[in-house]
């Protein structure tokens, strides 16, 4: 029945896989023979499969999960270097007719306020973040055909990216909507969306069916196979999640990674991205109302486990999680996190009154984008505004080739320098541009082609006469 080709969701997500590899995780989760051999696997930087990487996560010999903590960061640091892009979510409207009960844009929910952007508010919440420093975009909307029908998000995306003010401009827009159909996903592959995200919520079927009662999301198939419509669809930089809190966390991890074993096998190409999102309190939600919570610890060792086992897909981390828990999962693979994020609908023009809230859930992490930046350089990694790859053509398997020939250094390395400097120059705080001006002379010197290394030295020099969007 399992077959991670197949076009059907309960094949490449078969159920009874994964509780067979639950029950061979949990049996196994001592044996430190087979431990080992896992690890070494894991060390050769190709992958581990989604039950070798069960049994990591399963595993209660601490001095082998302090091994895979380290292998984790080892492998961030090889594929990643110490660059973290940066984005912002971008909430257009929370206009839903899904009943999802975790999530406060239910159709129930008549209290929230409800709100959808005109294309003239999108301007100003795009200038407003464009006047952070933001490049890049994770566009948001609830699922509603009338409300919010594909040409209203066709529409954002060209304003979107027809906004330049001042220097600012948004160079990459992600899109993070309901699952749609092939023709859809063509025409957002045609407006030049770079990441489709869509995260499954929970693998496990009868729970999904459960926690999505109504509404078009209710199907669970439709949705689970919504990935495989955008890889048909032309988009080939595709972005997995589940949220952490609904089902049990063991299951969701096997079943992520089933997904993403599935896109491989049947597309040649693996997510680009993983986001683990963790229930929040929102306007009508208390996380505390869903039994399968997880702690920071619980968190962690996911994250470190996704980076073992999947070296070559980004990881994404949200302003949901504390400037602590951030600084955790940092160093255990995280690529991508949010600054300065709002999660309500035109909240990065003004702050809403109380009384009138349409965000989706409570931020933990409430500093502004510059303090985040200014955070990350104190720590030694390179916030990173660079959008180069999906604009150089540079998606799908070709991002992954980039990878694994090893050539971040000569590439995503000078970019991200390059576009921390134009962030330096237009919007940092001068204690900011202080110390990304030191980080950005002494990491120049660790490009290795010297001709890169001194074309990205001109570079630099001109953007602080004046010059922007260089790239390589
Ligand atoms: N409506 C689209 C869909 O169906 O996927 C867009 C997704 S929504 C704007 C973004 C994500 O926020 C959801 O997929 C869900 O995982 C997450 N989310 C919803 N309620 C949440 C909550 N209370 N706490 C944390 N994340 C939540």
């Amino acid at each position: 029945m399992y077959n991670p080709k197949s076009s059907n969701a309960e094949e490449f997500i078969c159920h009874e896989e994964i509780l067979d590899t639950l029950h061979y995780a949990e049996q196994n989760s001592k044996n430190a023979a087979l431990i080992d051999q896992i690890i070494e696997k894991a060390k050769l930087r190709k992958g581990l499969s989604h039950r070798e990487a069960s049994v990591l996560l399963a595993c209660e010999l601490e001095d082998r999960n302090q091994e895979v903590y380290h292998l984790a960061e080892q492998i961030k640091k090889d594929f990643y270097g110490n660059r973290i892009v940066m984005f912002a979510p971008l909430y257009l409207s929370n206009y839903c007719v899904n009943g999802c009960v975790y999530c406060p844009y239910h159709r129930q929910n008549s209290h929230i306020a409800r709100k959808k952007l005109t294309q003239d508010e999108i301007r100003k919440e795009v200038i407003a973040l464009q006047d952070m420093g933001h490049k890049r975009l994770a566009l948001e909307a609830g699922e509603d055909p009338q409300m919010n029908p594909i040409e209203y998000i066709l529409e954002s995306i060209e304003t979107i990216y027809s906004i330049k003010h001042k220097n600012g401009a948004i160079r990459r827009v992600n899109l993070n909507i309901a699952a749609t159909t092939v023709e859809n996903y063509r025409k957002l592959k045609e407006a030049g969306i770079g990441t489709y995200i869509l995260f499954q919520e929970t693998y496990h079927k009868e729970s999904y069916e459960t926690l999505h009662p109504t509404g078009p999301k209710h199907n669970y198939n439709y949705h689970t196979e919504a990935m495989d419509r955008a890889m048909e669809g032309g988009i080939d930089d595709v972005g997995l999640g589940v949220l952490f809190g609904l089902e049990l966390y063991r299951y969701e991890f096997a079943g992520l990674l089933m997904h993403a074993e599935h896109l491989e096998a049947a597309f040649g190409v693996g997510p680009h991205t993983i986001s683990v999102p963790r229930l929040r309190r929102a306007d009508d939600i208390d996380p505390n109302a869903f039994d399968n919570g997880i702690d920071d610890d619980t968190f962690a060792k996911i994250v470190a486990c996704i980076r073992v086992a999947v070296p070559y897909t980004g990881m994404i981390v949200s302003t949901r999680e504390s400037q602590k828990c951030r600084e955790r999962v940092l160093h255990l693979g995280i690529s991508q996190i949010s600054g300065g994020s709002r999660t309500s609908v035109g909240g990065y023009v003004e702050e809403e009154p109380e009384e009138e809230n349409s965000a989706q859930f409570d931020v933990s992490d409430t500093r502004t984008l510059d303090q985040v930046v200014h955070w990350l350089m104190t720590m030694g990694y390179i916030p990173s505004f660079c959008t180069a790859c999906y604009r150089e053509g540079r998606t799908g398997d070709r991002f992954m080739s980039l990878c694994k020939n090893g050539q971040i250094l000569n590439c995503c390395h000078p970019n991200a320098l390059m576009t921390l400097k134009e962030y330096l120059e237009d919007y940092a705080a001068p204690d900011t541009r202080r110390i990304g001006e030191a980080l950005i002379a002494r990491e120049l010197e660790a490009i290795p082609n010297p001709k890169v290394k001194s074309i990205a030295a001109q570079n630099l020099k001109d953007i602080a006469t004046g010059s922007r969007d260089f790239r390589f």
